[in-house]
């Protein structure tokens, strides 16, 4: 672990810094993860910061500049995340799927496809969501049976998705099918770019306990499908999955997450001040208890960098950081609805958070599969 800068990589930040504090309105910092459920103008400014990131060169700067980025290294992109937490910045609009579809489409992808989806990707002009889950296919992604045949140059689609995370906004899907129905489980699979606007696609959303409908059902009924859109092989859809998951774990995820639960835990703070409960030694012990998780999480998080620049991936490890942090909300959630007693229900206290954050072992693999993963992959345990 290494934690000094180059001076390259200091500049690198100033110059982050200097375009950050000229670009993002003032209006826009927030001191809480804004989403949905807080404002409808949240897309609104979701989709203009996602455009004004693209237009500065700073929507995806550690892809190619030929792509729409800036060749930034893994330090100079983690720099670039603790800068835009500095200020506030909202989250832009096409954040996750940036960081999802977007390498599958760089290295898998047709120099067509690269042409077509990459810019409106970035700009935040188009909309992605991604298309795995199936009511009978969630921790086993591979017994998926969603199937695309094709007939002449066209795969038509039947079947269904569940737990699509904003559906209802997308213009596309990157979906996970089943192309070969006679190779075998994992073998079977491939990745379309669907559009959401096709005839034969219903969404439903699916209204949740915090009163969003974040995700949907979302029906593939004849839905047809161009060939041009398939990423990579027929079959190859398994191996390209894989690694777009992988971007759901890592440091990217583990420090975004460190930082967000950071500030839950300060404004815990300043709640618990507020209502006279720091007297009460339990809540005070909590509370350093929660501290001391927090910042266990940004240390594994450096630790997960250091292997990424390293090896060049998050490796089995990032099931420890995905297990430790979303944990970790979840008792921190837990402390702050016991020191807002009744007040946690009242909008705006930490109620939506705590509601939010059982969600938080479940998507990207629960913790039980990050724990099989774990005994397996690290600890050579047998299955
Ligand atoms: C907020 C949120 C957003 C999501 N967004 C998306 C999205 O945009 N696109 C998408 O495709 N999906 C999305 N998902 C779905 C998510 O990927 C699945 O919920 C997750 O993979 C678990 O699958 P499942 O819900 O089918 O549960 P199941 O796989 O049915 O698991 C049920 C229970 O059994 C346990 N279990 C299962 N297998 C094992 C095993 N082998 N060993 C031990 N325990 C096991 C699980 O841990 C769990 O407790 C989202 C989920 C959430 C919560």
């Amino acid at each position: 672990m290494d934690f000094a800068f180059t001076a390259a990589e200091l500049a690198f930040a100033a110059e982050a810094r200097a375009w950050l504090g000229a670009n993002l309105p003032p209006a826009w910092r927030r001191d809480h993860c804004w989403t949905r459920a807080d404002d409808a103008a949240w897309l609104d400014v979701a989709r203009d910061w996602q455009r004004m990131l693209f237009e500065g060169g700073w929507a995806a700067i550690a892809w190619p500049r030929a792509h729409g980025g800036r060749g930034a290294t893994v330090i100079e992109r983690w720099l670039f995340d603790q800068e835009l937490d500095a200020v506030g910045a909202p989250r832009p609009a096409a954040a996750s799927s940036v960081d999802l579809i977007g390498p599958a489409i760089l290295h898998h992808g047709t120099a067509a496809q690269r042409d077509r989806f990459l810019r409106p990707l970035l700009s935040g002009s188009e909309l992605w969501c991604q298309g795995f889950s199936e009511p009978g296919a969630g921790s086993d992604l591979a017994s998926l049976r969603t199937r695309a045949e094709r007939r002449g140059g066209t795969f038509v689609v039947n079947g269904q998705k569940v737990w699509t995370s904003h559906a209802d906004i997308a213009d596309w899907c990157f979906l996970l099918c089943r192309t070969e129905p006679d190779a075998a489980k994992h073998a079977g699979l491939s990745l379309l770019l669907v559009d959401m606007r096709s005839p034969g696609i219903t969404v439903r959303p699916l209204r949740q306990m915090n009163g969003e409908a974040e995700f949907s059902e979302v029906f593939f009924d004849g839905v047809e499908v161009g060939e041009d859109r398939l990423v990579g092989a027929a079959g190859a859809g398994w191996q390209i999955a894989m690694g777009i998951l992988a971007h759901e774990r890592g440091p990217v995820w583990t420090f975004t997450f460190q930082r967000r639960i950071r500030r839950s835990l300060g404004e815990l703070i300043r709640s618990a001040r507020d209502r006279g409960a720091l007297r009460d030694p339990v809540v005070r012990q909590r509370l350093a208890q929660a501290h001391i998780e927090v910042e266990l999480l940004r240390l594994v998080g450096y630790r997960s960098l250091t292997r990424l620049l390293r090896t060049g991936r998050p490796g089995a490890e990032s099931s420890i950081e995905k297990v430790l942090g979303s944990e970790t909300d979840q008792r921190l959630q837990e402390l702050a609805m016991d020191v807002a007693g009744p007040y946690g229900l009242v909008p705006g206290e930490f109620g939506q958070a705590w509601l939010y954050s059982r969600s938080e072992t479940i998507m990207g693999g629960t913790s039980e599969i990050q724990r099989n993963v774990i005994a397996t992959r690290i600890l050579g345990l047998p299955r």
